[in-house]
């Protein structure tokens, strides 16, 4: 089996004739390789086709007619660097071969040892030495091309005698020149900062005993300024036969920006870039150590505390928003000094905070900080222009065996937070367990009630009010809620009532019973005509009145059903003639316009002075029943009574008396001159369809007691 040969173009530069055609001849009988044989006899000629043709091999005599020795060899290699040469000379001086190598051929042979297998194994020896050569000097180019491009540091680490090759970007990103590092491995392992030392070390050693498959370490240097910066170092040890590294390379890169960049985006993450306080993100995460810091050790006692600023939203209506925003700043600030810098304080919503309180040995260190923090939020905020006031009801939750996550923590305290609002501005509640009862109570009736009116579960009924002046007349009815509830059976306001008004159920529930009495009024009116046609009286909640179109809405419903404005009376409870803002005045003052009776229910409970009656002229006092059912005790109350009544009549005012249970109560009434009344003893509240019936009858027992007295 013949290969085939390799080919292979020569150029022989040999001035004697003879010693050219021994030569030619040698190379013929080398087998394997075909040979194609340029011969030039001198040096001149051969230096430029060496330059513009493509040779694979140079033969080259040293003892030419214009050019004698190893400057003839060098002179060869700058013209054809790339060209592997092999000298051929008589004189056998071990010198001159070595110098020829020197200057850049491959071997050396003497012309007179010279034969086939001589040669053949030279020139095979050469090109394959050339060629290995020229690979070695192209990567160590690309090396150092790398190296002196690229960003990274680059170190070379002998590992018997400790020495250390630094590249200049090494030690330029430490701040240092070439000279002022030398190539002990201390001049690195001694300026890694020594919070990232133990890491470091870790990952050395690891791979240094095998057990990773390179080196990899993030860690901090310090510079030759003594600042530190963040750097990546790689490296990958070289092995002896027993697997014990002795020489590790690898490179050092700059992270530093990139870590700026990592920890601002960090801080962005979880933190709140209003006030710059912890978010709701890191809180939970605070909150989450404390409780297993607690679990593990339940002396380590803390507390959650949850707070919203009172009024908030009324700052940031009348003075805008960036006013708002500057309150926010400055309350985080007023708290964070009330706290120690063990505690978190975090924003948690608008204007909600979270505090994890530390290291507090039980409720009174609590309640300690809350009254101090309290008592600073209650000192008047410096603004341009005023002075804004604020303060804050706080809930508060103790850490607790019970409590697995830190939601529910936070949970309790948001729970405590608004038994404390209900309390009042400006006050504070521990969670106990009863109020987490009471708030999924809550929160199950919220979830119904919102069914309850799209189910149809919703009714009303109707208590009459009577007349006290000419034999007991209706003069009208008062529409009460009830909620016919699928398991709970009849559900009475009171147990709703309050969920209604502090969710947005208020809006939707409260028209419908708006709508609904107007309906069965007008029903009724036009049933039964009487003079002055019967009244309804509707209850309606603070916060419907804050809706500025309450009037226009009003207005349109008392067209659609054909209803005259006098005939509806709203009542209005005592706490909200009390506290309402212009929103409400308006409110009212556009529905008196309409012509609409405005009632003030539940009167006497309240603390309302006679400014609040003043300010706003009200229809009729309804005297709260409290008052009524004391009355038979022949106690003071009948004295109350007394004095309601003609405050009523003085201040213009009608008065109707709620409550009425017995004989005796309608008889002192009726002593005292009290011109209406309603009560159990006329009549409970009625279903709509007994209301007819009653009507009927009623009308017909007045008559007679009418025809009777006259
Ligand atoms: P209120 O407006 O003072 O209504 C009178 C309450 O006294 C009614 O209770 C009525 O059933 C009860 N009552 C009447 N006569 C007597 C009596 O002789 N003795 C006793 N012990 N009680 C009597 P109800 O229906 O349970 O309503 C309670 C409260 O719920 C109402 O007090 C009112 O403030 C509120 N409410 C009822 N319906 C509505 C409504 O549609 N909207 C709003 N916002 N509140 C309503
Ligand atoms: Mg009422
Ligand atoms: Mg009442």
């Amino acid at each position: 089996m013949s290969e085939t040969p390799i080919s292979c173009r020569v150029l022989l530069v040999e001035d004697i004739e003879s010693e050219a055609r021994l030569a030619i001849a040698h190379l013929r009988r080398i087998s394997g390789w075909r040979f194609v044989i340029e011969h030039l006899p001198r040096l001149e000629p051969s230096l430029e086709r060496a330059r513009t043709q493509r040779y694979d091999l140079i033969l080259l005599d040293l003892n030419l007619p214009d050019g004698v020795g190893v400057e003839v060899c060098q002179r060869m290699h700058d013209a054809a660097p790339d060209v592997p040469i092999i000298v051929l000379t008589n004189q056998t001086s071990p010198q001159l071969g070595l110098r020829s190598l020197r200057e850049g051929a491959q071997d050396y042979l003497i012309k007179r040892e010279l034969d086939e297998i001589v040669l053949g194994r030279a020139i095979r020896y050469a090109i394959e030495r050339h060629r290995a050569e020229r690979a070695l000097r192209a990567s160590e180019e690309r090396y150092a091309l790398a190296v002196g491009g690229a960003n990274d540091g680059i170190w070379d680490w002998n590992l018997r005698d400790d020495e250390v090759y630094f590249s200049p970007r090494w030690k330029a990103i430490l701040g240092y020149s070439e000279d002022d590092v030398s190539d002990r491995i201390a001049e690195w392992l001694d300026r890694v900062d020594q919070q990232d030392r133990a890491r470091f070390d870790a990952a050395l050693n690891q791979h240094l005993e095998g057990r990773s498959a390179f080196f990899e370490c993030e860690y901090r240097m310090i510079t030759r300024g003594g600042e530190s910066r963040w750097v990546s170092s790689r490296g990958v040890a070289l092995r002896d036969r027993a697997g014990a590294a002795w020489r590790m390379a690898g490179s050092m890169t700059d992270i530093t920006r990139r870590k700026q960049a990592e920890t601002r985006l960090l801080h962005e993450a979880v933190h709140d870039p209003l006030t710059g306080l912890p978010n709701r993100l890191l809180f939970m995460d605070r909150l989450d150590l404390a409780l297993r810091r607690y679990r593990r050790d339940s002396a380590k006692q803390f507390a959650v505390l949850f707070f919203d600023l009172d009024r908030f939203s009324q700052v940031n209506e009348a003075l805008g928003q960036a006013a708002g925003d500057e309150l926010l700043v400055q309350v985080a600030t007023r708290v964070t000094s009330c706290l120690r810098p063990g505690d978190t304080l975090a924003r948690l919503g608008t204007d909600e905070f979270g505090i994890v309180l530390n290291d507090v040995s039980g409720s009174t260190d609590v309640i300690y900080v809350v009254e101090r923090l309290q008592e600073n939020l209650s000192r008047p905020f410096d603004f341009d222009l005023h002075n804004v006031y604020t303060s804050a009801s706080v809930g508060i939750a103790l850490a607790a065996e019970s409590y697995r996550l830190p939601e529910e923590m936070l949970r309790d305290a948001d729970i405590a937070m608004y038994r404390a609002k209900n309390a009042g501005q400006a006050t504070y509640a521990v969670f106990d367990p009863e109020m987490h009862d009471q708030a999924m109570f809550h929160h199950r009736m919220e979830t119904d009630l919102r069914r309850a009116l799209d189910r149809g579960e919703l009714e009303l009924f109707y208590q009459p009010i009577l007349n006290l002046e000419d034999g007991q007349r209706v003069l009208g009815f008062e529409a009460l809620l009830r909620w016919r509830h699928p398991t709970r059976g009849l559900v009475l306001p009171e147990t709703f009532i309050h969920i209604v008004e502090e969710t947005s159920l208020v809006g939707p529930i409260g028209w419908w019973v708006i709508e609904r009495a107007i309906q069965q009024l007008a029903k009724w009116q036009r049933l039964f005509k009487i003079d002055p046609p019967l009244a309804m009286s509707i209850n309606v909640s603070g916060r419907m009145f804050m809706s500025d179109d309450m009037a226009k809405r009003m207005a349109a419903l008392l067209e659609d059903y054909e209803i005259a404005p006098s005939s509806v009376h709203l009542e209005i409870t005592e706490r909200v003639v009390m506290n309402h803002g212009d929103l409400v005045l308006n409110a009212l003052a556009d529905l008196r316009e309409l012509g609409i009776q405005l009632h003030v229910d539940d009167f006497g409970t309240g603390y309302s002075s006679l400014t609040y009656l003043q300010r706003f002229r009200y229809d009729t006092l309804k005297i709260d029943r409290s008052f009524v059912a004391s009355m038979t005790e022949e106690d003071d109350s009948s004295a109350i009574v007394q004095a309601l009544v003609s405050l009523g009549q003085t201040l213009g005012m009608k008065v109707v008396a709620e409550g009425v249970e017995t004989p005796e109560q309608l008889k002192r009434l009726r002593q005292m001159q009290c011109p209406a009344a309603q009560g159990f003893w006329f009549s409970e509240p009625l279903h709509q369809d007994d209301v007819s019936q009653y009507l009927r009858e009623g009308l017909r027992d007045a008559a007679a007691a009418a025809r009777a007295l006259n």
